[in-house]
């Protein structure tokens, strides 16, 4: 073997080693990775319980006007495990009527084990009580007080009877004048190609609340893909 070839056959070697080396190590940090799980680890949570003190006051004068038009008794904290956008669990707070809640509850559960995605789930408080700042940041959520526009009527939302979910991706469309809310959300509006996170009939998510008796946004004159809610409760 001449030493040209002999230098050749090193560096194959050697270069082949290294790739062997980082692959080793790769897959060194995906195991960590793996054992850094602590959702999994305690198992999912999907719990609702009484209002705390503390939220409450995270509420008021929020998503709850401070002279509770509702009382926080007839409402319920939630804690729900989802599988995010990024393939992995996290834990997310809802407030609904304590007459879903368990129903709620069994609702995300299934779409957790459905491996549904869902980008997240905050309390609308955490946007001040903005509608249209949690559903441009794409934020699934239930309870904020307010009426129907131009009337004392109390929207489905304000008694806590009514989910949006993934809105950025599901918004309202008015048919009449094409708008779009989020006005963020138009590449949203076409429903012909269905993206990660959008409702269609048919889909885990919709059957979850389906089958439950609520009913869907989606369907109506001026669709509002992310809305489902329960009445008659
Ligand atoms: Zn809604």
């Amino acid at each position: 073997m001449s030493n040209k070839i002999k230098y050749i056959a090193f560096f194959i070697i050697l270069i082949s080693s290294i790739g062997f080396i980082g692959c080793k190590s790769n897959e060194g940090i995906i195991d960590s990775t793996d054992k850094v799980k602590p959702i999994s680890e305690k198992g999912p949570i999907f719990s609702y319980s009484e209002i705390s003190t503390d939220i409450k006051s995270k509420m008021l004068g929020s998503s709850m006007p401070e002279n509770e038009p509702i009382s926080f008794d007839n409402l319920s904290y939630l804690k729900l495990t989802y599988y995010g956008f990024d393939e992995k669990s996290h834990v997310g707070e809802m407030i609904v009527n304590k007459d879903v809640a368990a129903e709620v509850v069994e609702i995300f559960k299934e779409l957790y084990d459905a491996k549904y995605p869902i980008e997240k789930i905050k309390l609308i408080d955490e946007y001040n009580a903005s509608d249209e700042l949690s559903m441009k940041d794409n934020n699934s959520s239930s309870f904020c007080y307010r009426t129907i526009a131009g009337t004392d009527v109390v929207s489905n939302h304000g008694k806590g009877v009514a989910i949006d979910i993934n809105p950025l991706f599901n918004p309202h469309v008015n048919t009449s004048t094409n708008k779009v809310s989020p006005d963020t959300a138009y590449d949203y509006a076409n429903r012909n190609t269905v993206l990660k996170g959008m409702i269609v009939k048919g889909d885990a998510c919709y059957n979850a609340f389906i089958k439950r008796g609520w009913s869907w946004g989606g369907n109506w004159k001026n669709p509002d893909y992310q809305h489902f809610e329960k009445i008659n409760n």
